[in-house]
């Protein structure tokens, strides 16, 4: 398990898995870590916390990425555009 920070938010992460080709929303989808590297449709992809994930559009685009912000602990948000 590696540990790093969130592209989103920058909060410190641990990664347990690969990259995550299919979105698994659940409140326990039996992974470890609190983090999963996301690919997205534009070819990139970033590494998210949980929080940021949740908060992401259905079809999320880097430019989501770059608003995402830490509100507190347990709780992202994305910017206003
Ligand atoms: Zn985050």
């Amino acid at each position: 398990m590696a540990t790093d920070s969130c592209d989103g938010c920058g909060r410190p992460v641990s990664v347990a898995g690969g990259i995550a080709n299919v979105w698994t929303f659940g409140e326990d989808d039996g992974s470890d870590g609190t983090a999963m590297t996301l690919e997205f449709e534009d070819g990139t992809s970033h590494m998210l916390c949980y929080p940021c994930i949740g908060v992401l559009p259905d079809e999320p685009t880097s430019a989501d990425v770059d608003r995402l912000e830490q509100v507190d602990g347990d709780t992202s948000r994305l910017e206003p555009r």
